[in-house]
């Protein structure tokens, strides 16, 4: 394992089955941001071009993809989700290599691949349609499933191979044919996962990955006629921009983006659990997941132990190389969100709020080489102040106080964003309460605001994205179209609502 370590692997597209080079000649770095000086891996860097040959590759596969029968498509699924078991280590050890998560997230990356190649290839013997009776004689209604045709999917580097997992599998097993776009931070575990998929027997051309930017290799896929449907995770301001192009074009599109998720701690909450969960959910991930703990609303009542306690954690948490034993948290991915995170902390002391902890890069001997911001608390935080509005994708959690359920709850929905929320206490009723009332699309009682499970729907509501869902059988509504069937044995001409 310490020789792999410094290989940098050198990547081609794959369009049509073949691993080509981009058109444009041109390529671009994927290093460690634990210590810059590390090259994971070179890659294409692609353009509109290469993009125009993996969809007309996606579009010719389509044709036989489609009738392949879905339990056939599935048992490559099955065999991806066999292989990905088999190699979780590697991959794993790659993923933090090339965006920093400590390696325990990321096993839990590839492990999040694995339970949806599971999952999703048991939907091969069902993707189940509707029966239902019609309202004429001798005759027989049902609605079944259809595939899109080419799906182009853009991802990001936050869940490198969880999220194109989370693309690709339903996409496929529905009988699509696809184009995917990673993120120019994380391209080796979306590359793993590509080739797992050629290696479990996937026919040439129904997967096709084209590396590159976003402007350059991204766009072009949004904009492609033939691209039938379009998945995009990332950030706001892109995703509007790849919705309402999509829109122009009549095509489906799933938008997932951002979140500024709240915990809510009650007095009654059992306080040591609430100051774990809260560890884990600002700092998991080093705070760079859409569903990251980002404003913790803490009852007046308890406000004072709870955040001597966080205070106290998040300053003993060791900060470092992900693939080190005894790290905690891992860098930031790179120079860009370190100064996004920066430049938030000095907004919201600029705004009124106080330090209690971090604030700042980490420099010193062991720190150097990398991106690494230390674990940050804000407290005297108020609602409206933009630290407790807009999203920051990094260490940094914000302390709001509330006097009860009803105030908290105000607070936690006067954002635009809707994706996750979570709730400490021990109160079944207030549980419920919250349960109905916190706007996201996704709720925790007594956990973190992080910690989706593939077979539930994932996503969230407001301006977090635009009402699809990924996981669970959501995610087979995006991949299908539903095609309604009327089978009249008759012999004589009905027509509906008349006879
Ligand atoms: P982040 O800031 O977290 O990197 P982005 O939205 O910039 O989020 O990136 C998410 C994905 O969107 C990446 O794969 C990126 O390359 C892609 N992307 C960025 N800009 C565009 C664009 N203009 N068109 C299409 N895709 C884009």
């Amino acid at each position: 394992m310490a020789a792999a370590k410094h290989i940098t692997r050198q990547a081609n597209n794959l369009i049509g089955g073949k691993w080509v080079r981009a058109r444009t000649r041109h390529t671009f770095e994927d290093r460690n941001p634990a210590n810059a000086g590390d090259l994971v891996g070179v890659f294409p860097a692609s353009g509109a071009h290469d993009v125009a040959d993996a969809v007309a590759a996606a579009k010719e596969a389509f044709q036989s993809w489609r009738l392949v029968p879905a339990p056939k498509r599935a048992e490559i699924l099955f065999r991806a989700g066999e292989l990905l078991t088999a190699r979780k280590e590697q991959y794993a050890r790659d993923m933090t290599r090339e965006m920093g998560k400590v390696l325990i997230e990321s096993r839990s990356d590839v492990q999040e691949a694995i339970d949806t190649a599971f999952y999703m290839a048991g939907e091969g013997r069902r993707l189940f349609g509707q029966t239902t009776p019609s309202e004429l004689p001798n005759k027989f209604a049902m609605s079944v499933r259809a595939p899109v045709g080419v799906c182009g999917m853009i991802t990001p580097w936050n869940f490198p191979m969880a999220i194109p997992s989370w693309k690709l599998f339903p996409a496929l097993v529905c009988g699509n044919t696809c184009v995917i776009k990673p993120a120019e931070d994380t391209p080796l575990s979306a590359l793993h996962l590509v080739e797992t998929l050629i290696d479990a027997g996937l026919p040439k051309g129904v997967v096709n990955i084209v590396f590159g930017f976003g402007p350059e290799a991204g766009a072009p896929l949004v904009e492609h006629p033939d691209v039938t449907a379009i998945s995009f995770t990332g950030s706001s301001e892109v995703g509007r921009w790849v919705g309402q192009t999509a829109a122009a074009c009549m095509k489906p599109c799933s938008l997932e983006m951002g979140g500024k998720n709240a915990m809510i701690v009650m007095e009654d909450a059992n306080l040591e659990l609430a100051v774990e969960g809260a560890l884990w959910g600002a700092f998991g991930t080093t705070g760079q997941r859409c569903t990251a703990t980002s404003r913790i609303l803490l009852h007046k009542k308890i406000a004072r132990p709870f955040t001597q306690q966080l205070v106290e954690r998040a300053g003993r948490l060791r900060v470092g190389d992900g693939l080190k034993k005894d790290v905690q948290m891992g860098p930031q991915v790179n120079e860009q969100q370190i100064e996004t995170s920066r430049r938030y902390v000095e907004i919201a002391l600029w705004e009124g709020a106080t330090l209690l902890t971090g604030g700042k890069r980490l420099q010193g001997k062991a720190h150097a080489p990398g991106c690494f911001f230390a674990p940050t608390i804000l407290s005297g935080v108020l609602p409206t102040m933009r630290i407790a509005q807009e999203e920051v994708f990094g260490p940094v959690v914000t302390l709001l106080q509330f006097d009860s359920l009803e105030q908290a709850i105000e607070i936690a929905n006067s954002v635009s964003y809707g994706l996750s929320a979570s709730i400490y206490t021990r109160d079944v009723n207030r549980g419920y309460q919250a349960m109905r009332d916190l706007e996201t699309g996704i709720v925790y009682i007594n956990a973190p605001t992080i910690g989706a499970e593939v077979h539930l729907p994932f996503g969230g509501v407001k301006q977090t994205g635009n009402g699809h869902r990924e996981g669970g059988i959501g995610a087979l509504d995006f991949y299908t179209t539903w095609k309604s069937v009327y089978v009249d044995y008759s012999d004589r001409l009905q027509r509906a609502q008349i006879d």
